[in-house]
């Protein structure tokens, strides 16, 4: 591990100074159940490195990243006998991040499980729409 937080529950994971329920684990990537499931076969998929958010991680690990994410999902839909699966990935205390060590959610679901997802609005006019829009484009070039 190059990146370490001495006061991260992930790191200490990542070290196996406490236990998990690990499903996969690579290189750089591990996978263990969630310990509190939203749904049976919850799974945690992180970088071994301490990124605090999705946007503090380097883009040459997104491949590593996104393999792990695509092998474990796969593995969690066939042994939950899923119909389905969330990725869900929250930063930021704002957005419901408690550890802050990045991680993706892969949760199953199946047809009958009463979750729902969180309510959609809508915009007031189509300008507010366009106008921001641009703004997060701008931010891009
Ligand atoms: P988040 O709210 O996105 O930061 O998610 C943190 C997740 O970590 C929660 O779903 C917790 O249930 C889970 N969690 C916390 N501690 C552990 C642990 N020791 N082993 C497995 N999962 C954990
Ligand atoms: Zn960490």
């Amino acid at each position: 591990m190059k990146f370490k937080n001495p006061d991260c529950i992930f790191c200490k994971i990542v070290a196996r100074e406490i236990p998990c329920a690990k499903v996969y684990e690579t290189e750089t990537c591990l996978a263990f159940l969630d310990i509190a499931p939203v749904n049976a076969g919850h799974v945690l998929v992180l970088l071994k490195d301490h990124y605090p958010t999705l946007m503090d991680i380097p883009t040459e690990l997104g491949c590593d990243l996104t393999e792990a994410l695509s092998k474990v999902g796969k593995a969690v839909m066939e042994a939950t006998a899923a119909d389905g699966l969330n990725l869900i990935q929250n930063n930021y205390e704002a957005a419901g991040q408690l550890v802050h060590h990045a991680h993706f959610h892969l949760i199953p679901r199946h047809s009958d499980d009463g979750l729902k997802l969180w309510p959609q609005s809508g915009y007031d006019n189509p300008d507010e729409m366009s106008i921001l829009a641009n703004t997060i484009a701008g931010l891009l070039k």
